[in-house]
C-alpha cells in the first residue's frame, strides 16, 4: 500500500531505540518531510529488521548508527551505516547469497543464519529496487537499498 516511508522508517528505527539502551547511538540524518512509496509494510519491515539486526550484531558497544533517506531521481535511497568490524573487499558481494557468512567462527557466536540479507535482496527485489553493501574492514559498513518513490500528488485547487 501507499506509505509514508519518512514514517514508516521512525517507527521501526524508534523500535530499536528502546531496545538499545545506552549501547548505541543513533542518529537520524534526514528531514522529516513526506516520501511516498508503494510497499507492503511486512517485507519492507523485514528487510530494515535484519539490515539494522545486522548493524547492531557486528558493532562495538559505543557504536554509531546513522540512517539516512535521500531522494534521487524516482528513486528513494534508504541506507544504513555502521561503525562495526566491516565486511572484506572479497565479500561484498556474497553476503546476500543464501547461508553465506564472513568469518565463520566469529558468525556462528553471533547466532544467525546468512539467510537475512538474502531474504532482503529478494524482497527489496519484488519492489522494483536493489540493495548494496560498501565497507572497510575495521571501519564500518553503509547498506543501501532503494525503492521507486511515488509521483507526489498533484495539488488540487479546483
Ligand atoms: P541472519 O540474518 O540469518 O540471522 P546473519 O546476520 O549472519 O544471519 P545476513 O544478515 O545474511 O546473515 O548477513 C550475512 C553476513 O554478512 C553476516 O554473517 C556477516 O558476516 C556479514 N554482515 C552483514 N551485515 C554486516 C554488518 N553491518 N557489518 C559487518 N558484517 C556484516
Ligand atoms: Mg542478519
Amino acid at each position: 500500500q501507499m506509505v509514508n516511508f519518512t514514517k514508516f522508517f521512525d517507527q521501526i528505527i524508534d523500535r530499536f531505540e528502546i531496545g538499545k539502551g545506552d549501547h548505541f547511538i543513533f542518529e537520524r540524518a534526514y528531514s522529516q518531510r513526506e516520501r511516498f512509496v508503494m510497499i507492503d509494510k511486512d517485507k519492507i519491515t523485514q528487510v530494515l529488521d535484519n539490515i539494522i539486526s545486522n548493524a547492531l550484531k557486528y558493532s562495538p558497544e559505543g557504536g554509531k548508527i546513522r540512517f539516512e533517506l535521500v531522494q534521487k531521481e524516482n528513486n528513494l535511497y534508504v541506507r544504513v551505516t555502521d561503525d562495526g568490524v566491516g565486511i572484506p573487499k572479497q565479500d561484498l558481494a556474497k553476503v546476500f547469497d543464501r547461508f553465506y557468512r564472513v568469518d565463520k567462527a566469529r558468525s556462528r557466536k553471533m547466532g544467525g543464519t546468512g539467510l537475512g540479507l538474502a531474504i532482503a535482496k529478494e524482497m527489496v527485489e519484488i519492489h522494483g529496487g536493489q540493495i548494496w553493501a560498501e565497507s572497510e574492514e575495521g571501519k564500518g559498513t553503509t547498506i543501501t537499498f532503494t525503492l521507486p518513490l511515488e509521483k507526489e500528488r498533484e495539488e488540487d485547487f479546483s
